[in-house]
């Protein structure tokens, strides 16, 4: 039976070994610690009415009390969801109203903000636990005169829902995707394993826990190997690469933004020094200049690639492919299982470029109270279909060539704004760049691109548009180049197509 629960397994095998420090107020975890305080919130929530397909809400940035409700959600059978706590309360109520918390895990900073949902925080408290308060409605006071041995046998079951985390797209309702235990076990044990993470691993948590990357990539496979976490509230540039080297941090994951930024940090230079193994990038197209970069500091920056609806791991590549075929995230993890298709669902020929489907044991149960969106992405075959389109070379190596959904038709040709940035990236000494469609009279759809210089002197935009026709048919090459500093983001660090598209509107008036 694969539950979640490997908190217990490790608190039996290793209880004195440190599982976590919060860098930030330097508090340590072992595992028996984690799994002790665990039980007790089991007993709090119980006694809160939180059992089995319960709900328990979690508005924080990272912090250890995380990981103990997300092991006291499983062993109650109950769901741990995540939202973003930098949310405004409109965003937070759309997706409190979506998944309806029993209880709710709030930093108090941001009680506030939860105090403007309407219908969230009932009077007598008993719905909330505030971290970092010593008032009645305090999380350290619920747990602390709490017995921590449990009574009962852990309601952990694989197919129970233990987390609900949403996605970042970009459409206007939000997607809370449920992921079962099974998904969680497995896939963590699966990447512990390919990656070989072990007791003597240690792993920074620098992206946030409430997205896909900062919960899944890294955290609940260390937990597995018995590993030790390093947990970083968020990403601060002056402070990343001392934090890494104080504690000696031998692997972490970030967006390429956060990557970016970290390149310009101070300590950059020595960071191999500090003993860091390899450095994960996934989440959005890793830019060829800065695994260069990384590469030229000694350092492997390595492409991971996985999604909320599946995984959250899916491919993998040894040291040596990821340095040899940066381009590519590599190949499916063991019981991954990958196909390459057509719109009708029929595999496209070896080579092609198909939207990627995936099936096998690390696919979710679909998005909470959204039944024509979970058939849209989850099919009726148990396959999720990414909306990325790929290649497959012939030795299994995965290409992203874009979004499905991003691509465009111009002039009756199919564009993929991917190929483009990387044509663009190839021209010149950009830090970012981002191809986005916007309609036009004449030939359906034109490309417009947003580039980021990485350095002065700024590009100028119609010798690049120049230079990117030798490597582009007419019909791909970009009507516009627009010269931007920065690229907007989502909340989870993906590139906002959407408000790049709206930023043409004024100028296209005029
Ligand atoms: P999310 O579930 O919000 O993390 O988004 C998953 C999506 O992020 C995938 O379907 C991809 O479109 C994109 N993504 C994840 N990893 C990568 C990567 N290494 N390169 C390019 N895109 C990625």
């Amino acid at each position: 039976m694969l539950h979640a629960d490997v908190l217990a397994a490790q608190a039996l095998l290793q209880g004195a070994r440190p599982a976590v420090v919060d860098a930030h107020s330097g508090t340590v975890r072992t595992y028996a610690e984690l799994d002790r305080r665990a039980n007790a919130l089991v007993r709090v929530l119980r006694g809160r009415g939180v059992g089995p397909g319960a709900v328990v809400g979690w508005v924080a940035f990272n912090r250890i009390e995380m990981i103990e409700a997300l092991f006291a959600c499983v062993r109650l059978g109950a769901a741990l969801a995540a939202y973003n706590p930098r949310a405004t309360a409109w965003e937070l109520s759309r997706k409190l109203g979506l998944t309806a918390p029993a209880c709710v895990v709030v930093e108090r900073d941001i009680l506030s903000v939860l105090g403007r949902v309407p219908g969230v925080l009932r009077t007598d408290w008993s719905d909330r636990l505030v971290l970092d308060t010593d008032g009645l409605d305090g999380y350290e006071r619920a747990i602390a005169g709490v017995s921590s041995s449990l009574d009962a046998s852990s309601d952990a079951s694989p197919d129970a829902t233990a987390a609900i985390l949403f996605t970042s797209g970009s459409t206007a309702t939000p997607r809370g995707v449920r992921l079962p235990q099974r998904m969680l076990a497995g896939n963590a044990l699966v990447t512990a394993t390919s990656w070989q993470l072990g007791r003597d691993t240690t792993v920074a948590i620098v992206s946030p826990m409430w997205h896909a990357g900062g919960f899944g990539a890294l955290l609940l496979p260390t937990l597995t190997a018995g590993g030790r976490l390093v947990l970083l509230r968020q990403f601060s540039a002056p402070t990343f690469w001392a934090t890494m080297r104080r504690h000696e941090v031998q692997l972490a994951f970030g967006v390429p933004t956060l990557w970016q930024r970290a390149s310009a940090a101070p300590g950059f230079a020595d960071a191999r020094i500090g003993g860091v193994r390899w450095l994960l990038c996934g989440g959005a197209p890793m830019p060829l200049p800065l695994h260069l970069r990384y590469r030229s500091a000694g350092l492997l920056l390595r492409q991971g690639y996985g999604m909320t609806e599946a995984g959250i791991n899916l491919c993998t590549s040894d040291d040596t492919e990821c340095r040899e075929y940066p381009g590519s995230v590599g190949r499916a993890l063991p019981w991954v299982e990958i196909s390459v298709c057509r719109n009708d669902g029929q595999p496209v020929v070896e080579g092609e470029v198909g939207e990627l489907l995936i099936g096998g044991p690390f696919v979710a149960d679909g998005y909470v109270n959204a039944p024509p969106e979970t058939t849209a992405t989850f099919g009726t075959d148990g396959r999720v279909w990414t909306g990325d389109l790929v290649r497959r070379d012939e030795v299994g190596r995965l290409w992203l060539q874009g979004r499905a959904k991003d691509v465009f038709v111009s002039s009756g040709f199919t564009v993929s704004p991917a190929e483009v940035e990387l044509a663009l990236h190839e021209c010149a000494d950009l830090a970012e760049v981002a191809v986005v469609a916007l309609p036009d009279p004449d030939r359906g759809e034109i490309g417009v691109a947003f580039v980021v210089p990485a350095q002065p002197p700024l590009v100028a935009p119609e010798r690049l548009r120049e230079a990117v026709r030798e490597r582009l048919s007419g019909y791909k090459v970009p009507a516009r180049i627009v010269t931007v500093p920065t690229l907007p983001r989502t909340s989870s660090g993906k590139v906002d197509r959407r408000a790049l598209i709206d930023s043409m509107a004024p100028r296209l008036d005029g």
